[in-house]
């Protein structure tokens, strides 16, 4: 037997190594189950190219929890190490490991938001044991080998009895960690981290029914029998080439990796590539409402298989964090702060890769079944109009199949619509005046109002959509948008020809003093105007520029310097002198019914608006019920 001290120049490690990854102790388990991977996966390698003359079997990992006698076990049948190795591994090359991994930690990455905290390796099991044991079968000729660390830097090594070949390791769990001892802790620690790892691991047994023999009566039970409970999927979907999947594997995958998400997603996006950087996965667009927040994180990261974290932020593009999935690449450095990791070359090569291999499927959908994408078009607009906002690159290609869905669910692409639009919509300075409603309901009246005009109304509802119109004017030519209720008819596409009004100079002055008189505490500015006299004769409307300033501001960023976080709504009250009703409204004497003639009518107006509510709506109805008696 030989004992010794750990090599080191951090006097006592073992305290900080429980001090300082305080929050993530559970990740010991993680760091074990690798290592039992790697161990086997090299012996795999090994027997392959003729170096290891074993039989590389079935091998697989096992976990066993002692509660008695408070240990836990993890089991392999990889290739071992003979004494030496362990000298050279474990108290040299995994110590050495620990201390730089704290080292680095120390300098303050533990507060920039580390991924992960992949390297601190073997010792990590020291966050949770108070000794450490490996016993230990090396697949060359060379006796077991014992191993046992009680925490301080000494350490005994001896010769150790096992036979066959592989590592076990056997934590002694410290008294404040035995919750490591449940099944249910361990059991969930494995789904976390381990549940598509490539070697089966096999924790506990379950018990399996069989089916009934022939023969047998209706209320006899059926047959049951214990087999190895194996937790993990060795080989998920991601790992496989795209051309051996169908449809419905992709779609069991996502079952697997959600399994309490009823709803299928829609499509999904095979990520697969080795040059020049190694990536795989897959990701799911799911059915998407219109909350941007709830709906994040939910890709999960791996490496080689190795459940890391589902926080993907700096890695994946934010607009893409509301997809679900998987990536899997070893070339993501995760002992480092965001901030690095957003500048870091690779991370930046794999997220553009990600962001173009959603576009192209995109525009492969658009492009093969248009109808398809169109009935998708609701569930998925969220993600490409925030693509379209925040990446150059994606706007590019998002330009040629976003869709703009008019009210009666016809579907353009902007290049389209601009064509369909522009005999009719292009008004007196040459600009294409594109119009659209963000409420079918509400904005009724408008809309007819429209249509009258054989104008198209586009239906645009997304929370950022606003944000999206400021950028498509800034960046088409001659192009703007404006809401079918921010102004009346025939200015919201302002033509040559105008309407010639009924009314003289002197009795619009005299009209809208009397208006001014009867409405002054309502505070519409009162515009008349000469329009088509079946128009209506009174419209409420809501300038498009500062609504929609408005609105930025209301969904985030934009118009933020604006201040306009208190800013009443602005209306104009639309007064058309060519109608009937106006020009009774002028004539009568009764000074009466000429106010109840401009208070209904403004009232009618503000209810098609829907701004007429609570007490005002309840009286407006009183009055006209005694009107129609
Ligand atoms: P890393 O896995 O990053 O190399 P670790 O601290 O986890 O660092 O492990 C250090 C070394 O100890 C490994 O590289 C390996 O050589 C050896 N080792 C650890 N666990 C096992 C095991 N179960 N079987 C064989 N060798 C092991
Ligand atoms: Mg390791």
């Amino acid at each position: 037997m030989s004992k010794g001290k750990i090599n080191v120049s951090v006097e006592n490690i073992f305290p900080l190594i429980k001090k300082f990854l305080y929050s993530d102790h559970e990740i010991f388990l993680r760091e074990l189950i690798s290592n039992a991977t790697d161990a086997t996966l090299k012996l795999k390698h090994l027997t392959s190219i003729g170096e290891a003359k074993v039989e590389y079997g079935n091998p697989r990992i096992e976990i066993k929890a002692d509660k008695e006698g408070k240990k836990l076990h993890i089991i392999d049948q990889g290739l071992g190490m003979t004494a030496e190795e362990v000298e050279k591994y474990i108290n040299q090359v995994a110590f050495s490991g620990a201390e730089e991994f704290l080292n680095k930690y120390e300098d303050g990455a533990k507060d920039t938001g580390i991924i992960g905290h992949f390297g601190l390796g073997f010792y990590s099991a020291f966050m949770v044991a108070d000794k450490v044991e490996i016993i230990t079968k090396s697949f060359k000729d060379a006796p077991a080998a014992h191993w046992s660390c009680d925490g301080s830097p000494n350490f005994t090594l001896e010769e150790g009895k096992k036979e066959d070949r592989g590592t076990e390791i056997i934590l002694h769990i410290a008294d404040d960690s035995t919750e490591f001892l449940e099944d249910s802790r361990i059991t969930e620690l494995l789904n976390k981290y381990n549940k598509f790892m490539p070697i089966p691991i096999k924790f506990g047994t379950k018990t399996e029914t069989l089916p009934k023999p022939e023969g047998a009566k209706e209320e006899d039970e059926a047959p049951t029998q214990e087999v190895d409970n194996i937790i993990n999927n060795p080989n998920p979907a991601w790992t496989k080439q795209p051309a051996d999947l169908k449809e419905e594997d992709y779609k069991g995958f996502y079952r697997e990796l959600y399994p309490m998400q009823f709803e299928e997603p829609l499509f999904n996006i095979h990520l697969n590539v080795d040059y020049p950087f190694n990536l795989t996965g897959i990701l799911y667009f799911p059915k998407l409402t219109n909350d941007l927040n709830t709906q994040k994180d939910r890709i999960q990261l791996y490496q080689n298989q190795v459940f890391v974290t589902d926080n993907v932020e700096g890695i994946v593009p934010e607009f893409l964090t509301m997809l679900r999935g998987v990536i899997d690449s070893p070339d993501i450095p995760l002992n480092v702060s965001r901030s690095y990791l957003q500048a870091d070359g690779a991370v930046k090569k794999i997220s553009s890769y990600i962001t173009r291999k959603v576009a192209d499927k995109l525009s492969s959908l658009f492009k093969n079944s248009r109808e398809d994408f169109e009935a998708k078009w609701n569930d998925i607009k969220i993600v490409i109009e925030y693509g379209m906002l925040s990446e150059d690159k994606f706007f590019e290609k998002a330009d040629k199949f976003a869709l703009y869905p008019t009210v009666d669910g016809s579907f353009y692409t902007f290049e389209e619509l601009q064509e369909k639009l522009k005999g009719n919509q292009t008004d007196k300075d040459d600009k294409l005046v594109i119009l659209y409603a963000s409420d079918k309901e509400a904005q009724h009246s408008y809309i007819e109002a429209a249509k009258t005009k054989g104008y198209e109304v586009l239906l645009m509802d997304s929370p950022i959509i606003a944000h999206l119109m400021q950028k498509l004017e800034g960046s088409k030519e001659n192009i703007s948008f404006t809401r079918v209720d921010a102004d009346h008819i025939d200015n919201l596409i302002k033509k040559e020809e105008n309407q010639i009004s009924k009314l003289s100079d002197e009795e619009k002055e005299t009209l809208k003093t009397e208006l001014e008189k009867t409405i002054e505490n309502k505070s519409y500015t009162i515009q008349l105007e000469a329009m088509d006299s079946s128009a209506s004769p009174f419209i409420i409307t809501e300038p498009e520029f500062m609504r929609r300033m408005k609105e930025m501001q209301q969904s985030g960023g934009g118009g933020g310097m604006f201040g306009m976080d208190n800013m009443p709504e602005m209306y104009n009250l639309v007064v058309n002198t060519n109608h009937e009703l106006v020009g009774e409204i002028l004539n009568t004497k009764t000074a009466k019914k000429k106010e109840r003639l401009i208070n209904q009518s403004l009232d009618l107006a503000r209810l098609s608006k829907g701004l007429l509510k609570g007490a005002e709506l309840t009286e407006f109805i009183k009055r006209s019920y005694d009107m129609v008696k």
